[in-house]
């Protein structure tokens, strides 16, 4: 479909580019989540590890976020939109199964509850 006059493009716009690296599994499907909420495709490099630690390199066993390269963009957008909510606002405890979740899930990530729920 796409020719291959590339002029502007110094890469491979489907080269897998890592946009966060989260602490954790859980902070990278949370980052996960909101990429493929706006439509981003999105994978999740490294979660794998974190079962296998030992001879592992601890920094190796962090999750790294990826998307495609022609997608950074969006992504990093994203990403500052979190790192902001994140630092406004306070994680919150899901009160229909008490599961923590990050400030920027909308639904509770492991029964679905909407988290203002009661306001409506
Ligand atoms: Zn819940």
């Amino acid at each position: 479909m796409q020719n291959t006059n590339s002029d502007n493009l110094t890469a491979d716009p489907f080269t897998w580019i890592t946009i966060y690296r989260a602490e954790n599994s859980l902070e990278a499907n949370i980052i996960k989540g909101l990429i493929l909420n706006d439509g981003i495709e999105c994978q999740i490099k490294g979660e794998m590890l974190q079962g296998a630690l030992g001879e592992i390199p601890f920094d190796q066993a962090q999750a790294s976020v990826q998307v495609y390269a022609i997608k950074e963009r969006h992504a990093r957008q994203i990403l500052v939109n979190y790192q902001q909510v994140k630092q406004s606002a306070p994680d919150w405890v899901c009160p229909n199964c008490n599961e923590h979740n990050g400030s920027t899930f909308e639904f509770c990530w492991s029964c679905e509850t909407l988290k203002n729920d009661k306001s409506k």
